[in-house]
């Protein structure tokens, strides 16, 4: 019986991984469940679940959620600091960290700390501080396991091949609902059509990410740290059917890959049941159904967020954290219709350029880059937002 802890449990991820743990009560038992705003869903998951305790970082929707569980023996606590501290409980075995952003970051070091096995959707924290991360988990002796699917895949083909080295990884991108397309077009495309994906339904954020291949770049650099990759191993191949989530070439020139349909809950389920495969009734791909799956190799020119994390990992340091702060300022003034969708590179790259350089950044230097980046980034966006 695994204990689990979810940071973000009203989110894409956070639904879902709360539907693994429904239909494997044998093997877990929820623990922890956390939301920003959505109070009313958070109180919801509380009533159906029963957790030990319940967190909304939104510090003036406390009273709301404490009356609404003022029946039951569930402890409500409110603020970040409270995220901090509910991943230590010492009934918390592993904590699944589903936020959105960088604010995953420090509950993420503080569950490490504390000795708990860390499932990892939060791909901005491996982004922002890869190196600070992968050492402090080797030293706690604590393994992160993948959520994303690709990195799934890759986790998954590497089973059994732990003493084999890897030659190369190949990530896989869908392209999203932009694929082929160029600049001229990207400029006019609009926040409804970003958002909606060809074949993942997921958070707002990532979604946009994906459109403009932002997302596959954060997972490069996620991979480079998860997998303890040179830059060099990492390619990224376009494969718009979302059916091969990833691939792994060994030493040898063999390849193996994981196929599977576009669902989320498979991956959510291997990083919280791992070593175990748990037998469940997802929808079984057929390859009738996807007589071709096709590939083509990515178009950084046009999808310039893509390059630009290619040039964040080369350059490492405080970089990856650059880009990541700009492009979370990026994507919510998008996501406000204040700046286009090209503007959003343009925005990424400004701050690369202009943000101060650190080859190799403390704890302390990632937060002041965060700073410093979302606050000269909001400066552009907002020039951008009035001309
Ligand atoms: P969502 O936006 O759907 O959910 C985010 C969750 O985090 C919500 O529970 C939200 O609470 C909470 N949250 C957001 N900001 C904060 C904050 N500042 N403090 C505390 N809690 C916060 O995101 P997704 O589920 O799509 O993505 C979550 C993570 O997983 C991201 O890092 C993403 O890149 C990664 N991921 C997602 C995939 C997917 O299919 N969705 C696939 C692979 C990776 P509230 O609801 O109250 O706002």
């Amino acid at each position: 019986m695994k204990r689990i802890a979810i940071l973000g449990s009203t989110g894409s991820i956070g639904t879902q991984a709360l539907e693994v743990i429904g239909a494997n009560p044998e093997s877990f038992e929820l623990e922890v469940i956390t939301a920003n705003n959505n109070a009313d869903l958070l109180v919801a998951q509380a009533l159906a679940f029963k957790p030990n305790a319940v967190v909304i970082a939104n510090e003036d929707l406390y009273e709301q959620v404490r009356d609404a569980l003022q029946h039951e023996d569930i402890k409500v606590y409110a603020g970040a600091n409270a995220l901090n501290s509910v991943v230590e409980m010492g009934t918390v075995d592993m904590v699944l960290t589903a936020m959105v952003g960088y604010a995953g970051l420090q509950p993420t070091i503080r569950a490490i700390k504390a000795g708990k096995e860390i499932a990892l959707a939060n791909k901005e924290t491996l982004v922002v501080a890869g190196q600070l991360i992968t050492d402090l988990a080797r030293q706690q002796g604590v393994n992160i396991y993948p959520v994303d699917s690709e990195h799934s895949a890759i986790f998954q083909c590497l089973a059994g091949e732990f003493h084999n080295p890897i030659e190369k990884i190949i990530l896989t991108a869908s392209g999203g609902p932009f694929r082929g397309r160029k600049a001229d077009e990207l400029s006019k495309v609009t926040r409804a059509q970003a958002l909606k994906h060809p074949n993942w339904e997921m958070g707002a954020k990532i979604t946009i990410d994906s459109a403009s291949l932002m997302n596959k770049g954060l997972e490069v650099i996620e991979a480079k740290w998860l997998f303890g990759l040179k830059n060099d191993q990492i390619e990224v191949v376009v494969h718009p059917q979302s059916i091969i989530h990833s691939l792994v070439q060994f030493e040898d020139g063999s390849i193996k890959a994981q196929l599977g349909l576009p669902d989320m809950k498979l991956p959510i389920q291997y990083a919280l049941g791992f070593p175990n495969r748990l037998k469940n009734d997802f929808p079984r791909f057929n390859f009738m159904d996807y007589p071709q799956l096709t590939f083509e190799k990515p178009d950084l020119e046009t999808f310039r967020n893509l390059q630009l994390a290619f040039d964040a990992m080369e350059r490492g340091g405080n970089m990856p954290c650059i880009l990541n702060a700009a492009n979370e300022i990026a994507v919510a003034a998008f996501l406000r219709e204040e700046v286009g969708f090209l503007e959003m590179s343009d925005i990424i790259e400004g701050s690369m350029a202009k943000v101060a350089y650190i080859a190799n950044p403390s704890y302390e230097d990632y937060v002041t880059t965060d700073r410093e980046t979302r606050s000269y980034a909001a400066e552009v966006a907002n020039k951008l937002s009035l001309q």
